[in-house]
């Protein structure tokens, strides 16, 4: 049980660019402690939303892994790909809420639009939107959309800024409108967004604790912005360390991160555990999943 009684239903949502790493497994072996740890249940969930950037086979490649690393879902898995009709029902939703509107800029626009103000404004490689399509009306197919954030409103920044607690971090908080500026929900190109598609899905699973990459914390804020928009609960976050490379980069694929070796499962855990702070063990691969439960609800107790 999570806080407040609230049945706790924690997931790992990986997307399938490839195999597991030893970056990915840390998330994932944590979000499997934490719902142990509570006695809740664990789902996977394969964010393959991106069509264009997944690698056939990785999703069931991903699955074999989880399991050789005793890693098992209480319900069978589920694919993004499968559910776009609730992406797009809640995109419908903030549209008549006027709360999104449609896009036609390429980023070549967004960056002669910022050039012309005077700005260079990007986060993480992705330019700030100026807000160029916001008051236009655009309606047609093959358009983008933006959620419509507090940016350049008569509401006051503090008002604009979001609050939250992660579980490991501490307080966090984010100017959305300021920072990220109107974020898209949905690509021309027909793909719906991130950001859209973990909102819709961690409400409609029932998700009670997100437990991911400490890459992802900085989606958090416009996730919180999503759950509020669209009416949905938020659920508790905590955010895990990062696994580095000698040159001290973040493994990813993009990193050149090599696929997980699962013949040596408890080597691999070992590995994810010691990230965690949990103590290496030696022996069998149950008994040390078990050992770290105990050692996780220590760590993380008392948890929300
Ligand atoms: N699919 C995302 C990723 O693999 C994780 C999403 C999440 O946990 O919120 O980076």
């Amino acid at each position: 049980m999570g806080q407040g009684g609230i049945p706790y239903i924690g997931r790992f949502a990986p997307s399938p660019t490839g195999p597991l790493h030893a970056g990915s497994l840390v998330a994932a072996l944590a979000s499997w402690l934490d719902a142990q740890a509570h006695g809740g249940h664990w789902l996977v969930r394969i964010e393959d939303v991106d069509t264009p950037r997944g690698v056939p086979g990785a999703d069931h490649l991903i699955l074999q892994q989880l399991h050789a690393c005793g890693l098992q879902p209480d319900a069978p898995p589920v694919w993004q790909s499968q559910r776009s009709a609730l992406y797009q029902q809640a995109l419908v939703q903030l549209i008549e809420q006027h709360q999104a509107y449609a896009c036609l800029c390429s980023r070549k626009a967004i960056a002669t639009a910022l050039a012309a103000l005077g700005q260079q404004r990007h986060r993480h490689g992705e330019l700030v939107y100026p807000g160029t399509c916001r008051n236009a009306g655009h309606t047609g197919a093959s358009l983008a959309w933006r959620l419509r954030t507090e940016a350049g409103t008569e509401a006051s920044s503090e008002a604009c800024t979001v609050h939250w607690q992660d579980r490991r971090l501490g307080a966090q908080q984010q100017d959305v409108g300021e920072e990220v500026g109107d974020f898209v929900l949905k690509r021309a190109d027909g793909c719906f967004s991130y950001q859209l598609a973990v909102v819709v899905d961690d409400a409609a699973q029932g998700i009670s604790h997100v437990v991911r990459g400490e890459d992802l914390a900085d989606n958090t804020a416009r996730q919180i912005v999503l759950q509020g928009a669209l009416g949905l609960p938020t659920p508790y976050y905590l955010h895990t360390p990062l696994v580095r490379n000698a040159q001290g980069e973040k493994l990813s694929k993009q990193s050149g991160a090599k696929a997980l070796d699962t013949r040596e499962p408890l080597a691999a855990l070992n590995a994810a555990a010691r990230c965690l702070g949990l103590q290496p063990h030696s022996g069998h691969m149950g008994s040390a999943l078990a050992a770290w439960v105990l050692q996780w609800r220590a760590l993380y107790n008392p948890v929300p």
